[in-house]
C-alpha cells in the first residue's frame, strides 16, 4: 500500500485505507511522510554486510540497549535528562533497524504505522484493547 497524500480525506475515504485514517485520526500528513523519508535516508547508510539477518538480530540488540540504559539508571540513579538523551540515541538505533527490517519485507514505515493504528482503533471499537492475542 503506497501512501497517498490526501488533501480531502473524504474524497478518497471510500477506496483508500490510509486516507480513511487521515480523516479519522486527523494525522499530520507531513509527519507521516517523514517516516518514509526517514526510512529512505536511513537506508542510504546501509552497508552490504548489514543484510537481512543482521537487521533482524540487531533489532533485538538495540532494543536491549534501550532497556540496559534504563536498568542502569534504576540501579545507579543519575540525571534523568542524561538518561533521556541516551534513550533517544538508542531508540534511534532501534528505528534504523525497524526501517531496515521493513525494507527487507518491502514495507514502508507509513504502512506499518497506519496499519498499527488501524488495528488499535479496531480493538478499541470492539472493546478488546486489553487482553491478549495478536489477532483479537
Ligand atoms: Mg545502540
Amino acid at each position: 500500500m503506497e501512501l497517498v497524500v490526501c488533501v480531502d480525506a473524504n474524497l478518497y475515504a471510500s477506496h483508500h485505507y490510509n486516507c480513511f485514517l487521515f480523516s479519522r485520526y486527523r494525522f499530520n500528513w507531513k509527519e507521516i511522510m517523514y517516516a518514509d523519508e526517514y526510512q529512505k535516508l536511513a537506508m542510504e547508510f546501509r552497508t552490504p554486510t548489514a543484510n537481512e539477518s543482521y537487521a533482524l538480530l540487531n533489532l533485538a540488540a538495540e532494543a536491549g540497549e534501550v532497556l540496559g540504559k534504563v536498568a542502569k539508571h534504576i540501579r545507579d540513579g543519575g540525571d534523568t535528562d542524561v538518561l533521556r538523551q541516551e534513550v533517544k540515541k538508542e531508540l534511534g538505533d532501534v528505528m534504523w533497524m525497524v526501517a531496515a527490517v521493513a525494507a527487507d519485507f518491502e514495507l514502508t514505515l507509513t504502512e506499518i504505522c497506519t496499519h498499527n493504528l488501524a488495528k488499535l482503533h479496531s480493538r478499541k471499537d470492539r472493546e478488546v484493547i486489553g487482553g491478549s492475542g495478536d489477532n483479537r
